[in-house]
């Protein structure tokens, strides 16, 4: 009998064509904003689809899983999956997977781009330039740093992580120092990283960039206190996940100069900003973008896709992230 699933959000045709290919059939959701947990309930429980392609958007908890009682898949149509409640779904026998390594190359680009961004000033200037202020050359207008020669702090180590000291290490000649609770050999080998405590990461790099999933154990790792470590003249990237950092005390640390200015993809409060953070001239903020590439979009759909098939031709998922 064919098989039936149900997609929370579009994905990209690459992956349709695949579980087209295996006779799956779809609903799929065509609404832009993200479904509340209240929608997907009401729509799984419609139908007994076979399995379910979500988004990091997507709350799935007990209620959903209850309301679609023979779903065998949770496909996350991303590399995070904090949204995911994994223990229910272990007691459940239900797969659980996400999309690794599908957005190495757009993270890390966009990571270095907000880098960049910070460094030269690029988005003041843009500001600067439509408000009609330019009046002329100045030596002293918006002076910025070079990113040749600074210090890289990452904390997380992993294929982000990873991809972003490869292209500061050999396009720059950046040094690399890294935290992790892994150590990272091949990166050592490959661009002289050196692991370091977080506590010394902060006090001693130039810009800090967050590459760790969302757990108990990263959430608020930057907070006021680690914030105050910071050198007044570093920066702060995260495009990992909001919570890792305490938002509203950054919107405190860039309003007080502790550090000299940060740049966001991911938001605590997500799609809300904290209170003060959008009126900051010194941060940098993009809407949850740093994957949001071609590439990296149609190489999710087709891993998504396959992580159903797999699931309801073999039972397992070929990117479990079930333990
Ligand atoms: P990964 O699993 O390859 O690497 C994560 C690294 O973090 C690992 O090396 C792990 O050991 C380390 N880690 C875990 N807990 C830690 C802790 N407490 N302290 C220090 N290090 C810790 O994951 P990845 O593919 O590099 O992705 C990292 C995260 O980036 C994802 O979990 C996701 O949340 C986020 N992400 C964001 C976007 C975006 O659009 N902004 C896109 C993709 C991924």
């Amino acid at each position: 009998m064919s098989k039936h699933i149900y997609i929370t959000r579009k994905i990209p045709e690459a992956g349709l064509k695949l579980l087209k290919e295996k006779d799956i059939t779809f609903d799929m959701c065509e609404e832009h904003n993200p479904p509340t947990k209240k929608d997907i309930i009401c729509k799984l429980k419609k139908k007994p689809y076979d399995g379910v392609i979500s988004f990091l958007t997507d709350c799935i908890d007990k209620d959903v899983y209850e309301s679609c009682p023979t779903a065998k898949i949770f496909a996350n149509f991303s590399v995070g999956f904090n949204n995911i409640d994994l223990e229910t779904a272990k007691t459940k026998g239900i797969e659980v997977s996400n999309t690794p390594g599908t957005s190495n190359t757009a993270v890390a680009e966009h990571t270095l781009a907000l880098m960049l961004a910070l460094t030269t000033r690029i988005t003041e200037g843009d500001r600067y330039m439509r408000s009609g202020k330019y009046k002329g050359w100045d030596p002293e207008l918006l002076v910025g740093t070079d990113m040749k020669g600074k210090v890289i702090g990452l904390i997380g180590s992993g294929a982000i992580g990873s991809e972003v000291a490869r292209t500061l290490r050999h396009g720059f000649g950046s040094t690399i120092i890294y935290s992790d609770v892994v150590e990272n050999k091949a990166l050592e080998e490959e661009t002289g990283a050196t692991k370091v405590e977080t506590d010394e990461l902060l006090k001693t790099a130039d810009i800090i960039s967050l590459h760790v999933p969302l757990l108990p154990s990263t959430t608020h790792l930057i907070n006021e206190e680690r914030l105050n470590m910071m050198k007044k003249t570093s920066f702060l990237v995260n495009t990992s996940r909001g919570a890792v950092v305490d938002e509203i005390a950054l919107v405190k640390a860039l309003q007080n100069k502790t550090i000299r200015g940060a740049a966001l993809d991911v938001f605590e409060f997500e799609p809300k900003l904290a209170k003060g953070l959008a009126k900051l001239e010194n941060v940098i903020l993009t809407p949850h973008i740093a994957s949001a590439r071609d590439t990296a979009r149609n190489m999710m759909a087709e891993i998504v896709a396959k992580n159903v098939i797999s699931v309801l031709e073999t039972g397992k998922a070929i990117n479990s992230v079930i333990k």
